[in-house]
């Protein structure tokens, strides 16, 4: 049996979410805008989809927009907030260079619409640093997205402290916190940000839908247009499987959160032990104290990605390089590039990523399997 240790690419759908689901792919068909009894059922499913994820971010439903993902909630969120803005003359937005490309290469669009964008640098864990964003924000600057937590290397992002320098220069912050929900608190309450974007498949919930928490008076242009539905900011039928799913598997991801937390740490050390054990040579990217606890980036010096990558799928480990294979080729990661990680260790790195169905035991196995690839790839 193979060991999925990809949980940050995406992970299984849970038993009890597939349990909520199934009723809306069967009988109730029925449109949430229809005024007849089919639609009217299937708003409330919708209604209470929304309340779980809500509350699972201690947030106002109303609040809620459900996406067709992440990627899409990040898109609205960057782009939503600029559009909006740029009437007042704020045409600037910043953003870090180890953003996920849902942010980064929306950014780069504005880039093309005649925005103004700076791409903060990070050090060797990945985080920004604070003094390179308060001198880049200006008058004109209209929004700030950095991310909560990171997908490839899992470093957490000073985010109490970007939003609050924000709220003082009265610029708007939006994190992208994909990686993060379900794994850390997140209470927008208390967070000083103004927009959050989550996704359904990465908390075993089904793909394809997302959302993005937008606070108040927060201006945001829609990026469709077309209909009522999420009050106009997010027009089409909406996707119902998908939205009760997200709803239960955000209601799940917050009521066995320490669980999780702790499994994941528990992973985490196993593996780490028992590469020690066998002496295998690896470092350990991304930040020491400051990392979401399901992520583990390893750098094997004297190996390569893509060979470890083909061979440890050979022997049934399915793990990643971070960043995602493109038509077949791998690109060095733009995240370790921006890290500035040694030639050897940005060529040799390896994401581990844990979540359901890991356990010590299947783990301990995995890096047994790992290590004897790794000691096979470099030995000379
Ligand atoms: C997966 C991911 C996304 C994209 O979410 P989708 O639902 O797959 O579109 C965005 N940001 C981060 C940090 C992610 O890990």
């Amino acid at each position: 049996m193979a060991i999925y240790l990809d949980h940050a690419a995406t992970t299984p759908v849970h038993p009890r979410v597939v349990d909520a689901m199934l009723p809306f792919l069967e009988q109730q068909f029925g449109n949430p805008s229809s005024i007849h009894a089919f639609g009217r059922e299937i708003r409330n499913a919708v209604d209470r989809a929304r309340d779980q994820v809500a509350e699972a971010l201690h947030a106002e439903s109303g609040q809620l927009i459900f996406t067709s993902g992440g990627t899409e909630a990040d898109n609205l969120a960057v782009t939503g907030v600029a559009t909006a803005l740029r009437e007042k003359g704020k045409d600037r937005v910043i953003t870090a260079s180890v953003e996920h490309h849902a942010v980064l290469d929306t950014c780069e669009y504005l880039e093309h619409l005649g925005f103004s964008v700076t791409y903060l640098s990070v050090d060797s864990t990945g985080r920004i640093r604070m003094d390179e964003l308060e001198r880049a924000l200006d008058d004109r600057t209209a929004l700030v997205s950095i991310m909560y937590g990171n997908n490839e290397v899992g470093t957490l992002q000073p985010v109490e402290e970007i939003g609050a320098l924000a709220r003082e220069r009265g610029v708007f912050f939006h994190t992208d916190a994909v990686q993060a929900f379900g794994m850390e608190p997140l209470d927008v309450k208390s967070l000083p940000v103004d927009l959050l974007s989550v996704s359904s498949h990465k908390i075993n919930g089904p793909k394809g839908v997302g959302a993005l928490w937008v606070g108040r008076e927060v201006p945001l242009n829609p990026l469709l247009h077309g209909g009522q539905q999420e009050r106009r900011r997010r027009p089409g039928t909406e996707n119902v499987p998908g939205i009760v799913g997200f709803g239960r598997a955000a209601e799940i991801a917050v009521a066995e959160q320490g669980r999780h937390r702790e499994k994941a740490l528990a992973c985490r050390r196993t593996m780490l032990e028992e590469l020690d054990r066998a002496e295998i040579r690896y470092t350990v990217n991304g930040h020491p104290e400051h990392h979401l606890p399901h992520i583990l980036n390893l750098s094997f010096p004297g190996a390569d990605t893509e060979v470890l990558l083909m061979n440890l799928d050979m022997e049934g480990i399915a793990c990643a390089s971070g960043s995602a294979c493109t038509s077949g080729t791998l690109e060095v990661s733009h995240v370790l590039k921006a890290m500035k990680l040694p030639d050897e260790l940005l060529r040799s790195a390896v994401r581990f990523s844990f979540g359901l169905g890991n356990d010590e035991e299947n783990v301990r196995e995995a890096a047994r399997t790992v290590a004897e690839v790794v000691n096979r790839l470099t030995k000379r």
